[in-house]
């Protein structure tokens, strides 16, 4: 049953997964909880489980039903509703398309840089406009020269190893608007420039979970080769899902000892826990 929970009733999490329910879906004993934030509601409720012995939040990135395109997704109300029961770590598994022939299906690869190419998502905070309750944040330019937790990325690729899936440590995501999968041109280009893989999400949940001051960390599946990388007819939605069923168990395993390998949030000392150190936000944050 759903219960409401709002910010400031207390700490119920402390690492969030933004990810499909094949994650969550196999937990002994998960919590739907209902969470409103300023800026509209999340993609669906938060469901929140345990993992060796960590409290961990899991938020269906596109609704239960997977309703939402990766371009309608509110992803500011996402990460505001994680802080809000406690998340200070969060882990965001996608899908990608390889850009490189050697990137095939099946690949786990931890980027450590993205590129935008998206184009009407709103990717901050502090955009001056007042919230419901009458605070108006201020303008905050945040570092994102690195713009996925170091701390969690090493987790992430540990988990991996320990489960003999040699991940590609590094690279970078190109985040394209979608909902259409790229032109061979597109995807030419990307490869050329010699960025790794392509997905939809990955932009803007890293930037907005750096301008909260959480970490993190985005782990990519790669269930097809980009239509420059390939030499078929291009990606197929068919073909996409297919792939993350056939791997969505072993990635749920590297994911799951990612959480375990995570540091206490006490004990965070990454660039991402300081990010607005010494900073007057105008926000007060969950
Ligand atoms: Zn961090």
């Amino acid at each position: 049953m759903a219960t409401n929970a709002n910010a400031g009733t207390g700490a119920t999490a402390e690492i969030g997964v933004i990810g499909g329910s094949g994650f969550y879906s196999f937990l002994e004993a998960v919590t739907e909880v209902q969470v409103d934030t300023p800026y509209g509601s999340p993609s669906d409720s938060l469901f929140l489980g345990e993992i060796a012995g960590r409290k961990v939040a899991f938020l269906p990135r596109h609704g239960r039903g997977h309703h939402l395109p990766p371009n309608r997704i509110n992803y500011r109300a996402n990460l505001w509703a994680l802080r809000s029961v406690g998340v200070r770590q969060v882990l965001g598994p996608c899908a990608v398309g390889g850009l490189r022939p050697e990137y095939g299906p099946g690949t786990l690869l931890v980027p450590d840089q993205f590129v935008d190419r998206t184009q009407a998502r709103v990717q901050t905070f502090y955009d001056g406009y007042p919230l419901p309750d009458g605070t108006v944040p201020k303008v905050v330019h945040v570092s994102t020269a690195d713009p996925y937790c170091p701390d969690g990325r090493k987790a992430a690729l540990a988990a991996a190893r320990g489960r003999d899936w040699e991940p590609v440590d590094g690279g970078a995501l190109v985040v394209v608007e979608g909902p259409r999968f790229s032109t061979r041109a597109e995807s030419l280009w990307y490869r050329a420039m010699g960025w790794s893989v392509v997905g939809m999400t990955g932009h803007p949940e890293a930037v907005l979970a750096r301008e909260l001051a959480l970490c993190y960390t985005s782990m990519t599946l790669v269930t097809d080769l980009d239509a420059g990388a390939g030499t078929g007819e291009g990606v197929s939605h068919d073909e996409v899902f297919k792939v993350f069923a056939a791997n969505v168990d072993r990635l749920r395993a590297v994911l799951f000892d990612a959480v375990a390998g995570l540091p206490a949030n006490g004990a965070r000392e990454c660039l991402c826990s300081h990010a607005l150190d010494g900073v007057d936000s105008g926000l007060q944050l969950p």
